[in-house]
């Protein structure tokens, strides 16, 4: 009996050495992949990237990787698309539904659509993510990538497009699901970050969240308050602090284009993803079929969506602002099943009221914190609430500036209206921005927040001056505040260069000799301006549009460029007669409008004839 016991605790003896070993070893084999031991004068940073800027892709059951048919990884974001088995599912349904307009299995099976392509991100019971997706991660810095992974990562985020004196050896990229396992994620960020902390000798970093990104700080900051040490600086980009409003409306049911007089009349047109004539066009094409099939189909698949995926994910959730959350948990999370969701995403829940206190008290302790706000977009049009407040198109400023405050899209404030100074207790300083929009002084940071007017949120890695103040705020600390250098002034407008930087690449290239004179001195002249319009990082609007049609023409004279095509078709017609339609038929399928335009004719004829005798 002693032999054994004692045959037990050297056993346990040996395998608790064993472990330790290799605990040891493997934080003492961290690679490093810079020799600066921390002593230099840059900080490791960290991009949190936004939705679906990072690459998950979907393996087989055993794990290897699924190929399309040029050999290349195929992505689990935002679906998982199987072409055949789409077809296959909706073809027949449709056709028949088509033949006698009439619900023939249409609505099933754009319930089963959505989820053959949809279901690939339905988590489990625990809000786990499916064995079939795999994220990549880049547990290096930048200077080690390979050609893809920098083509990946750049791809989403260009700060490559830019000049910056941080070295790549200190630029990290964090990988994650956005569908992913709220609290995994948050876990893994942590690790990341004493990852590189390890892997570069440094004991401070900076963070530079963007856009759902901010929803994962957020939790850190709340779960894990022991980080509030690793952090230098935060540098928010168009954070969902406080979620969108867009899962807020869609987890509510308060989804716009289900009322059927919005979608025939107006939805298309005000979505911002379509042209005014192509727009007026899809509303026409909706009338193939009468306007019961269309609106159960929709919300069939919008159901399916909403209850069997995005409420399964708790990185979905983390992005219903708080104000929408209690009523939206007990819509979809108050069953015993989803108990282990629940009690998750009322941890985030928490971690999103303390947000702003969290944030607080980095400042308090020495963390610089900045942020980048956009507005003056409205909202995408998907939820009802959608023109209710100022948006950059797919997150409300609210959530974005943590409070500032600001008069919807396309108004100002008050002519009475007094700055607040919620947030600045300078008398000197003038929060309220030039078009009289923004009251930056209710924001939580009014000296550390900069704005762009007219920039849409999905278009933020084309603006030039987002990515090089960030770049700036990245490489030093020689910003402090929005008064620290004229060229980034607190408010600021929205600009796409990446096209203009490009052009005047092509145009250098052109040797000035093989032109007149008169034309070699237009090159000229319009590259120097092109490059003063970039070099300048105030916004001017047009002033990048102008640029490039100049060096455009330039491009097509010296005849290395074909001159842009006019137009094409134009759908503008439609923009008169789908309303004409609206007007006289309402909603109407095309094979109801007819009985209801043949009943109305034959009632007048039979009226007439009547009305004879
Ligand atoms: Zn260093
Ligand atoms: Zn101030």
């Amino acid at each position: 009996m002693k032999k054994a016991l004692k045959k037990i605790v050297a056993l346990c003896l040996c395998i608790a050495l064993l472990a330790s070993a290799t605990l040891f070893n493997a934080s003492a084999a961290e690679k490093k992949y810079t020799d600066c031991n921390g002593e230099c004068q840059y900080y490791p940073t960290i991009i949190v990237p936004g939705l679906g800027q990072s690459n998950t892709w979907v393996v087989d059951d055993n794990g290897d990787y699924i190929l399309d048919e040029e050999g290349n990884k195929v992505t689990s974001f935002p679906a998982y698309i199987e072409l055949d088995k789409v077809i296959g599912r909706i073809l027949v349904p449709a056709l028949l539904s088509l033949v006698t307009q009439k619900d023939v299995g249409l609505t099933e099976a754009a319930s089963d659509v959505i989820n053959l392509i949809f279901g690939i991100n339905t988590c489990d019971e625990n809000a786990k993510t499916s064995k079939n997706v795999v994220t990549e991660r880049y547990p290096y810095p930048a200077s080690e990538y390979q050609d893809f992974e920098a083509e990946e990562v750049f791809g989403h985020v260009p700060f490559n497009l830019y000049e910056t004196e941080q070295p790549y050896d200190h630029m990290y990229y964090f990988g994650y699901n956005s569908f992913g396992n709220h609290i995994d994620v948050v876990n893994e960020l942590y690790d990341f970050i004493q990852m590189v902390k390890e892997q570069t000798g440094h004991d401070k970093i900076n963070l530079v969240p963007l856009s759902q990104g901010a929803s994962l700080v957020s939790a850190l900051l709340d779960y894990k308050p022991d980080v509030h040490d690793d952090l230098h600086k935060i540098i928010f980009v168009v954070p969902a602090i406080d979620g969108s409003t867009i899962i807020g409306d869609v987890f509510n049911g308060r989804i716009s284009f289900l009322n059927k007089e919005y979608l025939y009349n107006g939805f298309f047109g005000e979505l911002g993803l379509l042209d005014k004539g192509t727009a007026a066009l899809v509303e026409m094409l909706l009338r193939i079929l009468p306007d019961e099939v269309i609106t159960s189909a929709l919300e069939a698949a919008v159901n399916t969506l909403v209850t069997d995926v995005m409420t399964t994910s708790t990185g979905m959730w983390a992005l219903c602002p708080s104000g929408d959350y209690p009523t939206a948990a007990e819509k979809y999370l108050s069953s015993p099943e989803k108990a282990s969701i629940k009690a998750q995403t009322d941890r985030y829940y928490q971690a999103q009221l303390n947000a702003h206190d969290n944030i607080q008290k980095l400042v308090d302790n020495g963390v610089q914190v900045f942020c980048f706000v956009e507005y003056n977009t409205p909202m995408i049009n998907v939820g009802e609430t959608w023109n209710s407040q100022n948006a950059d198109y797919i997150i409300q400023t609210d959530s974005t500036s943590m409070g500032a405050h600001f008069a919807n899209v396309g108004e100002t404030l008050p002519e009475d209206y007094v700055q607040q100074n919620t947030h600045c207790d300078d008398p000197t300083h003038n929060h309220i921005s030039p078009d009289r929009v923004v009251d930056a002084s209710a924001g939580l940071l009014p000296d550390t927040t900069f704005y762009f007017e007219g920039q849409r949120h999905d278009l933020t890695a084309r603006n030039d001056v987002i990515l090089k103040l960030a770049l700036n705020l990245i490489e030093s600390d020689r910003i402090q505040d929005v008064y620290s250098l004229p060229e980034f002034p607190q408010f600021n407008g929205a600009r796409s260069s990446e096209k203009l930087v490009i052009l005047v690449e092509d145009a250098k290239k052109i040797d000035p000799s093989t032109l007149s004179a008169e034309d070699a001195a237009e090159l000229a002249a319009a590259i120097a301006e092109a490059e003063k319009v970039i070099d300048n990082t105030i916004a001017i609007e047009g002033e990048v549009e102008a640029s490039e049609a100049r060096v455009t023409a330039c491009l097509v004279k010296a005849g290395v460029m074909e001159a842009p095509e006019e137009g094409g078709v134009s759908l503008d017609i439609f923009t008169q007669i789908s309303p004409w339609f609206y007007e006289k038929f309402g909603t109407e399928g095309y094979s109801e409008l007819i009985i209801t335009f043949t009943a109305k004719v034959l009632n007048t004829v039979v009226g007439t004839i009547i009305s004879f005798f």
